[in-house]
């Protein structure tokens, strides 16, 4: 048996067409949804993911801004300009690309965005409704994951849902997000002894590590659903995923590829929360 492939990549192009009307439709009611994107420093990574949620706004029809500011930046003028654009009623969605620099708290700038116009759904707020299971910003990569199983018409309720990673962008929210769709949810991390007796009782594998080859074929159970959430570089300095995915779709029924799986599917969910911000906050005036 060969796994099905679920093309993230086909999938956020659809959902990007459909975005893009919205957008349309929005601009008719004189509603311009906007991001503002900041990058603090020149890390080489975060910058080309900031080009890229530059190039799909424009290509929705989002008006993007990208603030950059040196990594000598202060916390408290980070902070001060956020207070800026949490007032500038223009903006509807602040991003803060992280990583920032080390002398720069993270929670205090995720937690000084204005909820309602925190499109990465980090904030503690929409954290704690998503936990609720009320509508909110979801954070993008889980949130993507779960539109992907759901192209698939997978049934979540009831499945055994296996994590592999516990940060808060990925392995906290995609096992929350599961467990909203009733899934029976096991959440593993470094600290996880006999890793493979979890991953084995999987319906439904997920895996946000970053380790190259970390899931192999026999850590699988046969016919399991497997998404590869992880991004690295091999030796020949191809992307590659946290799963043997040459054998492991061999085992699997569902399988998402690295690149062209869940990657385009995080940017196209921001999306999605800006247009949802601007719908929201333009009915709240
Ligand atoms: P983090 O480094 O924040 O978290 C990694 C997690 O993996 C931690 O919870 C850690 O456990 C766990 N871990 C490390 N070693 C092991 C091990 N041997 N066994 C089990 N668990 C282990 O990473 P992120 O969640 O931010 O990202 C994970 C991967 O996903 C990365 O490759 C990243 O590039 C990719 N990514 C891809 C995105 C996309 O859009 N495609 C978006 C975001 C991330 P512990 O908590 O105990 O340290």
């Amino acid at each position: 048996m060969t796994a099905e492939l679920i093309y993230g990549k086909e999938l956020a192009a659809t959902i990007r067409k459909e975005l893009k009307q919205e957008a349309a439709a929005l601009k008719e009611q004189d509603i311009l949804p906007h991001l503002t994107v900041v990058l603090v420093g020149d890390d080489p990574a975060s910058r080309s993911y900031v080009k890229g949620k530059e190039k799909a706004s424009a290509e929705i029809g989002i008006s993007s801004e990208l603030i950059e500011l040196p990594s000598s930046t202060t916390q408290t003028e980070l902070l001060d300009l956020i207070q800026r654009l949490n007032l500038d009623k223009a903006v509807n969605g602040i991003l803060v690309q992280l990583p920032l620099p080390s002398h720069i708290d993270e929670q205090a700038v995720i937690n000084s965005i204005n909820p309602e116009k925190d499109v990465d759904g980090f904030h503690p707020a929409n954290v704690g409704k998503m936990m609720l299971g009320e509508d909110t910003y979801y954070p993008c990569t889980p949130y993507g994951i779960i539109q992907m199983l759901k192209s698939k018409n997978v049934e979540i309720a009831g499945k055994t849902a296996v994590i592999v990673g516990r940060s808060n962008i990925v392995g906290k929210p995609i096992g929350q997000l599961l467990l909203n769709e009733h899934a029976t949810v096991i959440h593993t991390h470094s600290r996880t002894p006999d890793l493979r007796s979890f991953t084995k009782q999987a319906d439904i594998l997920v895996v946000a590590v970053g380790r190259e080859q970390m899931i192999k074929a026999d850590d699988i159970k046969d016919g399991a659903i497997v998404i590869d959430v992880g991004v690295n570089r091999n030796a020949e300095g191809k992307l590659t995923g946290d799963v043997d995915f040459e054998h492991a779709k061999e085992v699997a029924s569902i399988i998402t590829p690295v690149p062209g799986g869940v990657g385009p599917m995080t940017i196209t969910m921001l999306m999605l929360n800006t247009i949802k911000a601007a719908r929201r906050q333009a009915a709240a005036v």
